[in-house]
């Protein structure tokens, strides 16, 4: 067995395929393939993000912060999470949930708040790949709580819009009938303010339609790494400290004017990586995942209980699961059910060599 491989962030894509998941019928099959396919590629663009915004941003995230999946199938829901008819997936890097450590929010009655109220997410959805921010949960969170977070966002404002602008998401301000005229976003926060209605949803931005191509993951990542600005300065106020959005602003600029040189790096060790796959494997992982038609995918998963038919290893274990032609197209062999099987990446490239063996019927998950 050759080493054991785990996808890549410049590897993960989503196609048709992923996009009807969302809208089929069979609530298990849906549960189950968000479960072990798309929950684990958006685990890894997530973490992607994380880890260029520790480097960016000199922060501290794991102390205070964590990636939270949804669905995230805690095993006391099981039954319940598999009758849910989910239209998206998605992680959020979002505060922990902690006991003395959001002293700088409150709970009505004056309690200590143990979450966090707002999140940074990409979610996976029928339109495509979206990247949002949330301020939620209000009703749970006191009066001085939401003053701090609005008077934050009134006091910087212009950098504020700008960064909103800049990463192509608006605030949805709920009006009343027959309230104020649209007016700018201070009036409109300190309206807010006064009249004690602190959900503020930011509307998404337009979604990265499918298919979506490695490359345009660049774009969500990039807008995520911008509004980490308001995440962090947020996170700053729940720890009771002085929210330091210019420092974080500074820092942004300094990556910004870094990008081309970061740009050439990338590309560099991108392809260090593709050296490592022979042209023929490649075309074949490449051919595997256009020829199945849509729906085969997940009916050969299920049918192969979501693990690696070959070494028997699931999403849980880290690995990707992919679909394998046992006889290749280039022998004859069909786009039909009995010819696929569920391999991991080890196994379906290890697989290359020996070309048609049925690894379904040799393994004890079959
Ligand atoms: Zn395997």
């Amino acid at each position: 067995m050759t080493e054991k491989y785990t996808m890549k962030f410049e590897e993960i894509k989503f196609d048709q395929d992923d996009k009807l998941l969302f809208l089929i019928d069979d609530l298990q099959l849906k549960a189950d393939a968000i479960r072990y396919s798309i929950l684990p590629k958006l685990e890894i663009i997530g973490n992607e993000i994380i880890s260029r915004i520790i480097d960016i941003y000199n922060v501290n995230y794991y102390e205070n912060c964590a990636l939270a999946k949804s669905p995230n199938f805690r095993k006391s829901n099981r039954i319940n999470d598999l009758k849910v008819d989910y239209k998206h997936s998605s992680v959020s890097l979002t505060g922990l949930r902690k006991w003395n450590k959001w002293i700088g929010l409150t709970k009505e009655g004056n309690k200590q708040a143990n979450i966090v109220p707002f999140w940074l997410r990409i979610e996976l959805n029928t339109k495509g790949l979206v990247h949002m921010f949330y301020y939620n949960r209000p009703k749970n969170f006191s009066k001085d709580t939401h003053t701090k977070i609005f008077n934050f966002l009134i006091e910087n404002e212009k950098i504020i819009q700008t960064i909103l602008y800049s990463v192509n998401i608006y605030p949805n301000f709920e009006w009343k009938k027959n309230s104020l005229p649209i007016v700018d976003f201070r009036n409109k926060l300190n309206w807010k303010l006064e009249n004690e209605l602190y959900d503020l949803f930011f509307m998404p931005a337009t979604p990265i339609q499918y298919p979506i191509e490695t490359n345009q993951l660049e774009y969500v990542i990039k807008k995520c790494i911008l509004l980490f600005t308001i995440f962090q300065s947020f996170i700053d106020i729940s720890l009771g400290e002085k929210p330091q959005l210019e420092k974080y602003i500074e820092s942004y600029h300094e990556y910004i004017l870094k990008q081309k040189d970061i740009d050439k790096t990338q590309n560099i060790s991108s392809e260090i990586n593709k050296i490592n796959l022979s042209q023929d494997e490649i075309e074949r992982l490449t051919i595997n995942r256009i020829k199945v038609m849509p729906g085969i995918r997940w009916q050969v998963f299920k049918r192969d209980n979501w693990r690696c038919v070959a070494c028997g290893q699931s999403a849980d274990d880290n690995v990707i699961l992919h679909i394998d032609h046992i006889i290749p197209r280039s022998k004859g062999g069909k786009d039909e059910i009995n010819n696929y099987q569920t391999l991991c990446e080890t196994c379906n490239i290890g697989k290359s060599n020996k070309d048609d063996t049925n690894l379904r019927n040799k393994s004890a998950y079959s």
